[in-house]
């Protein structure tokens, strides 16, 4: 019999939770270690869709990558706040929910990694090291195993990451070799990032855009839900319990391109 706790210290060898940054909240967000669990469901992000999803499938655990619980809650009101009645409707339905974010990211063999090796990269190494373990950290970056030109890159890395568009910051023509990866948000990173052909990450600004440009780097914007693939990687690695992991097929990015 697998429980929330088995779980728990499972993930928790992958991706210890002392990895997390120090901002972030991660763990067991709602529920019962002692609670058990026959069928878990993996996110990227614990919406209203994906616990209708969970609660249809006769789900007893929810792994997400972003916390369900982030900004401190000051009520639960049921009335009118989406929030609120996600809680309500995994309480009720006595879901358990663990979220393991940074510390998944920086683990040595944990997101970053996943999408590195995603890519083929080859001596991959961490872009920034954690301070409590050399071999874990923000980032990864790698070289291909073959020179490509950007157009080419493009179409492998949208195919590599089942991505249907991307944006990019063009700020000088040569051809790709050395590839630079943080899922997420990584913008705020672009001023500190070694000299690499590519940076790929998510959310980039306009600012950040403009900047890039005039240092002459180039950027991806894969876009945050780039990081749907965690799916694959926490599916693949619990299921090493011995229990049932689905993937949630309910997730998509909210951006449409008009
Ligand atoms: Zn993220």
């Amino acid at each position: 019999m697998v429980k929330v706790k088995n779980v728990f210290d499972h993930l928790n060898r992958l991706a210890d939770i002392k990895l997390a940054e120090k901002w972030d909240n991660v763990g067991l967000m709602l529920g019962n270690y002692n609670d058990e669990v026959n069928k878990v469901l993996v996110c990227l992000d614990v919406t209203t869709d994906v616990v209708d999803e969970a609660i249809k499938n006769g789900i007893n655990l929810i792994v997400s990558h972003h916390p369900l619980i982030f900004k401190p809650l000051k009520s639960l009101n049921f009335t009118d706040d989406f929030k609120s009645n996600i809680i309500r409707n995994l309480i009720q339905n006595n879901i358990s929910v663990i979220s393991f974010h940074t510390n998944l990211d920086s683990a040595s063999l944990g997101l970053n990694d996943f999408l590195a090796k995603k890519l083929k990269l080859e001596e991959i190494n961490v872009l920034f090291e954690h301070e409590l373990d050399h071999n874990s950290g923000l980032g990864r970056f790698g070289k291909l195993s073959k020179e490509m030109d950007l157009e080419e890159f493009i179409k492998y890395l949208k195919a590599q990451f089942k991505l249907e568009t991307v944006s990019a910051v063009i700020g000088n023509n040569k051809k790709i070799h050395s590839v630079a990866i943080l899922g997420g948000s990584g913008a705020d990173f672009i001023y500190s990032i070694p000299d690499v052909d590519i940076y790929l990450t998510g959310d980039v600004g306009y600012h950040a855009a403009l900047d890039a440009i005039e240092m002459k780097k180039n950027i991806i914007d894969i876009g945050h839900f780039s990081e749907h693939l965690v799916k694959e990687l926490l599916q693949d690695y619990i299921r090493e319990l011995n229990i049932v992991v689905e993937q949630s097929n309910v997730e998509k990015t909210p951006f449409v391109i008009l």
